[in-house]
This record gives structure tokens, sequence and C-alpha cells, in this order.
């Protein structure tokens, strides 16, 4: 019989590891099946080496419940453990200052135990008795007993064991009970090992028998141990992909493509990317890649592992260079694995760009799919931009697509303006700005779709990357003024008549919700529209964009500001100059005159009375008062003509402002006319 005490330098380590690392008691399971599977592993290496001249016999670990006893086995059948070894791996825990440490990072249990090689003695985060059972691969080898009460005292002797091999046995402590429940153990072997590359056995297969599951005598096997990610693409169908990726994600409609990683260099690395489909919830899709290191699942929390916007993506990676024992925000400080994350970023957009330049009809079909992958990488990956900007596309609205190059050769010599700035002209709904897309058309120029989710972004992005490139809206004011090539045209009118409109157009204008309207003119042609509504570029990106953020912002809260913009050589506008003027142009331009006059004396007399407060009082009534006359005129005739509100709700009808009362009015107005 030999006692000894466990080389810790702190006498009560075991109370530490219950104490703090309760957090993660379930992680005991995977150390233990770990280990079984590593020594597992491990002789059929020395077998393949022919270190080993026995048989290796069944190679598999097995997990099993003894409710009785209350005890939990993981066995295996690996190089096991004798009295020498035992007291190098396990008594002699190399181990220093483990209160200080275990005080420090008590939140975060995985990365002690990883740390500090303790993956064995976390059994005693639900056990209050281990044994050790183990019988060594070498030669003439005396099997040992190992027992430890969770006090730094243990036990070990000789036993008889006649099977190759290590049983750990856990007598489950009165606090984790759970333990004992199968369906406890099997959802968590489930969920660490079910890709373990040594079968692992939990309990008997069961099946149905006269109304009752019964156990049958096939063992049940929780683990595939060759998992797709670990076999050759060439090997595998698309049907083989799928499985695999129902298994993994169950209950998930088809993903759209996938990427087979395999890496050797610089990395160990392999992995399957699945695309799914996004609908509309992007935040939905998140964690759905699952991190193993040599097929032990390590997290699925990747946030910060992986390039950021392949947390969209679905699938696995595994690589050994990603520790397997350690917190997730140990993992996102880690070097290795930030190395790891921007290979797996550039063998991604490799993969892409092999995609793009061998099939780009298939790409291009694909693109309303995955651009919002490629543009969230684009929009949160430095790394990603460049090599994905070579295939990233540009969608026009009548469905053709073009890389950033490609683009820049079709409409640089159309839509470069006077100040040599190119001008991507984009809808966002192909309906709904229908009228202005027409018009740019017309004009000869392209039009690009940008309704993705992500779009309102890129344009930001893709104008700060691009070389003097600036992205406007279809809607954004009128085809003659979307991209500025010459002086505009004079629209023909006085100064008395502009105000005189303006007051007109703006008392013919339906009351509509928190929107603002300013008015203006400009010569568009005879054949232009009678009367055009943009909204300012910068305006309604503003406003978009606080949208996106909670509590809207200030511009969010801003009502909608638009330009009306009226074409004075439009023939119907003419007519309403016309008879405006001859209606009531006798009364109103003396009263302009009059206005004109006033402003000038007011400013004189500011002028003249230099710093001292200038006595404007008087006329500042009159002018008051000449204002009051001016639109009392202009109303009254307003209320009787039709044609200026014929042509704003026409406008107002183009742009999908028009709706309820206002729009019944004008369909109303509009059989009258008829
Ligand atoms: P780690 O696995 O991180 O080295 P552990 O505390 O889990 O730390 O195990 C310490 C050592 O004990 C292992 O490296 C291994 O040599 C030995 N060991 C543990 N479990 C087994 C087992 N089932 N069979 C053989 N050796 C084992």
């Amino acid at each position: 019989m030999a006692n000894g005490k466990i080389g810790v330098t702190t006498e009560n380590i075991f109370p530490v590891i219950k104490k703090f690392l309760y957090s993660d008691h379930e992680i005991f399971l995977r150390e233990l099946v770990s280990n079984a599977v590593d020594a597992t592993q491990k002789i059929r290496t020395l077998s393949a080496f022919g270190d080993f001249k026995g048989e290796l016999g069944d190679l598999k670990v097995s997990v099993s419940i003894d409710k009785e006893k209350g005890t939990l086995t993981v066995s295996d059948h690996g190089i096991g453990m004798d009295a020498e070894d035992i007291e190098k791996y396990i008594n002699q825990i190399a181990f220093s200052g483990a209160e200080e440490f275990l005080e420090k990072y008590k939140d975060t249990a995985n990365s002690i135990i990883g740390h500090f090689g303790l993956g064995f003695y976390s059994a005693f985060m639900v056990a209050d008795k281990v044994e050790i059972r183990s019988l060594s691969y070498k030669e003439g080898a005396q099997a040992v007993e190992w027992v430890c009460d969770g006090s730094p005292e243990y036990s070990m002797n000789p036993t008889d064991k006649s099977e190759r091999g290590t049983d750990i046995i856990l007598h489950i402590d009165a606090d984790n009970k759970e333990f004992l429940e199968q369906s406890r153990i099997d959802a968590l072997l489930k969920k660490y090992c079910r890709f373990l590359p040594v079968p692992v056995v939990s309990g008997k297969k069961e099946e149905w028998k006269d109304g009752k599951m019964v156990a049958t005598d096939e063992d049940n096997i929780i683990n595939s141990t060759e998992p797709l990610w670990t076999k050759k693409p060439s090997e595998l169908t698309d049907k083989d992909y799928l499985e695999f990726y129902h298994e993994l994600m169950p209950g998930q409609e088809d993903p759209m493509f996938w990427i087979h990683l395999n890496v050797d260099y610089p990395f160990t690395l392999t992995g399957i990317l699945y695309f799914p489909k996004v609908h509309t919830n992007i935040d939905l899709q998140r964690n759905r890649i699952q991190l193993y290191s040599n097929q032990v699942y390590v997290t699925d929390q990747v946030e910060g592992v992986v390039p950021e916007f392949m947390t969209l993506m679905q699938g696995v990676i595994d690589s050994p260079d990603i520790p397997l024992n350690v917190s997730r925000s140990y993992l996102q400080a880690d070097q290795q694995v930030k190395k790891i994350s921007s290979y797996i970023s550039k063998k991604v957009a490799e993969k892409l760009d092999k995609m793009f330049k061998d099939d780009r009809k298939g790409f291009e079909q694909k693109w309303p799919d995955i651009k919002i992958f490629i543009e969230y990488g684009m929009l949160t990956d430095p790394k990603f931009y460049d090599p994905a900007s070579k295939f990233f596309l540009l969608e026009t609205v009548d469905d053709k697509f073009y890389t950033l190059e490609e683009y820049r050769s079709l409409v640089e010599s159309t839509q470069t303006d006077k100040n040599g700035e190119l001008i991507y002209l984009y809808a966002t709904d192909k309906t709904a700005q229908y009228s202005y897309i027409k018009g740019a058309e017309d004009k000869g120029y392209s039009v690009l779709l940008m309704d993705g989710q992500l779009d309102n972004h890129i344009v930001g992005l893709l104008e700060s990357k691009l070389e003097k490139v600036r992205f406007v809206r279809v809607d954004s004011d009128i085809p003659e003024r979307l991209i500025e090539k010459e002086e505009k045209a004079e629209t023909g009118l006085s100064a008395s008549q502009q105000t005189m409109l303006d007051l007109l157009f703006r008392a013919s204008l339906p009351e509509i919700k928190d929107a603002n309207f300013i008015i203006g003119f400009e010569n568009m042609g005879e054949n232009g529209a009678p009367a055009t509504i943009t909204q300012n570029e910068f305006m309604r990106r503003m406003k978009d964009m606080s949208q996106l953020q909670p509590g809207a912002g200030f511009y969010g809260q801003l009502p909608d500001s638009y330009q009306i913009i009226i074409n004075t050589a439009q023939p119907a506008v003419v007519r309403v100059i016309k008879e405006t003027e001859q209606e009531i142009g006798a009364d109103f331009n003396p009263l302009e005159k009059e206005t004109e006059e006033v402003n000038e004396r007011i400013s004189n007399s500011r002028k003249e009375a230099g710093d001292k407060p200038a006595d404007t009082k008087e006329d500042e009534a009159r002018l008051t008062e000449l204002r009051q006359k001016e639109k009392e005129l202009v109303d009254a005739y307003a209320a009787k003509a039709t044609l200026p509100k014929q042509i704003l709700d026409l406008a107002l009808l183009r742009s999908g402002l028009l709706k309820g009362a206002e729009l019944d009015a004008f369909i109303k107005r509009s059989v009258s006319l008829l």
C-alpha cells in the first residue's frame, strides 16, 4: 500500500477547484473523454510505428453510468498508465501559485484547466471520490489502482486488471446527481464528442418492443469518427455536404453553397463553411460556426475568433492551433487565433475569387444571396476589402452585373460631371423610383440597383475607397442636375413673377404630414416633366442611417424635406405663368414693387444707423402688411386655379406622396377636368 500527497503547492487545491470552477462543471466529461481518446490514438501510433506489437483490440471509448453505485466511468483501451506514469502525470501536477491564479481567473474555468494540464482534475468538480484503474501497454506492466477522495491525499496500489487501458471512475457527489442521468450524459457527449476520431459508446442502443423502449445488445455510438471536413473535397459529393449540413444544423433550409477549407500551412486548419440564405434578420443567424480542436468541440461562441462577417456563415472549423481549454476572452486575445482568423478570411476570399473566375454566370446568379456576406466582409474586415473588390459586383436596374473596374469604364465617358467627379446613379426601389430611373436612362445614364440590407453602408464605403466617385440616388434631383455638366438654362422669370408663383404653388400644395417642401424654378426644356419632387441625397442618407440606430438620433426626428422643381419651360407651366400674370399680375406687381422699396429703405436705415439701433419699426410693419396682402391676393386666386394643383399632385403622385384625402381630391378634380 502506498499513500502520498499530490504535488501541488497549496494544500487545498480541490476545494478551490470546486468553488471556482462551478460555472463550467459539465466540461469534466469532455476532459476525460478527450484523455481517453488521446490514449487510444497514442496506442494506434505506437502500433503503426512498430513500438507496440500486441493486439490493438476494440479501441472504443465508453462512458457508462451505474446509478446504484452512483458512479460514472470513462473507459478506454489506450496506452494505459503504470505506477510511474501516474506518479508523473497525475500526482505531480505542475502547479504554482494555484490559489492566486484561480482567484484571478475564477470566472473562466476553461482557461485554467487547459493552462495547467488540470484536465483530469476537473473530475473533482462533480465527484467526491475518483478512482483510476489502469494497465499500461508496456510489457509485463502491473495494473494499478489510484484512489483520491478530494483531499490532496491519495492511495495507489497494485490491482488486477487484465485489459489494457484505463477506467476513470467518478463517484458523483450529491450536488451533481444530474450527471448520473443517461439523457444528460448523452446530450453532453453529443455536444462535445460528436466528431471525436475514436468511437465513443454511451450505453446500448434502444428499440421499441411491446410498447416500450428496451436496450439492445448493440453499442450506442454517439459520434461519427470521420466527419466530413476531415475528408478530401475531391471525394465528396454535393449530397454529402448537404447531409452533413443538416446533421450539423437541423431544421434549416439548404445552404446556397459552401467552402471546404483545407490548409496545412502556415496552420493546420480544416473546415466547411456554409453560406445560408439570409432572409431578413441578420442577428438570428449568428453563432452557427463550431470550433473544434482535433475533432474535439471547443465552442460555438466565435465572435472575435473568426472574422466578424463569417459569424453569418455556418459550419465547422477545426484546428489543433486553436487552444482547446481556454475561455472566449482568451481566444479573442490569442495572437495565434488572430492569425488564424485573418487567414480564414483570406482563404474565403480566394475561394470566392475562384468561383467568380471559374463560373461568372453562376456567380452572378448567386450574387443576390451571397452579396450580404461579401458586403458585410468588406465593411467589417479591412483585409477582406481588397481581395473582395475584385469580385464584388454592382448590379444595374436592368439586371446586368459589373465589377467595380468594369463599371468605371462603362460610365466614365457619360457620367463624369463638370468637376471631374464620376457620378454613380442608383435606385433603391425599382418600382417606386420607376419614373426617376426612366428619366436618368433617357439621358443615357446607367442606374444601379442598391436594394440590399447593407447597400446603404456599402455606398459610403465605396465612396471612401473609389477615387473620385460619388453615389447619387436617382430621385435626389432632376435628371438635368443629377450629373451637372454645364451651366443651366434661364428660367425666364422676373423676380416678382418668381415670388408670385412661389406663393401660388405653395398655396396649391396639399397638406402632407411630416414633410417640408421647398419650391424652386428651373428650365428643364419643354419635354421635361412640369414638376419634379426630389429629396436631398445628404439629408436622406442621414435619416436612413439614423433609422438604423436606436433612438433614431437627431436626423431621424426631422421631417422629410423635399424639393419641388417647377419646369418653367413646360407648356402647362407656361400657361400657369401666363394666366396668373393676366389674372392678378396687375395687382401683385405694384405690391411687390413697394415691397422691394420698403426693403431697400430698411437696409439703408440700418446702414446709416451704424452701431446704433435703427428706427425701422414703421417700415417693418408695412412690410408685414404688404406680404399679407400679396398672400391674400395669391391665395384667393389659388383657390380657384386648378392647373397648379394638378401639376403638383401629379408630381406628388409620381413620388408616392399623394395619399388618402389628398389623393381622393386629386381624382375628383381630374374627373371634373375631363
Ligand atoms: P492533459 O491532458 O492536459 O495533459 P490531464 O490532467 O488531463 O492533462 O492529464 C495528464 C496526463 O495524464 C495526460 O497527459 C496523460 O499522460 C495522462 N492520462 C490522463 N488520462 C489518461 C488515460 N485515460 N490514459 C492514459 N493516460 C492518461
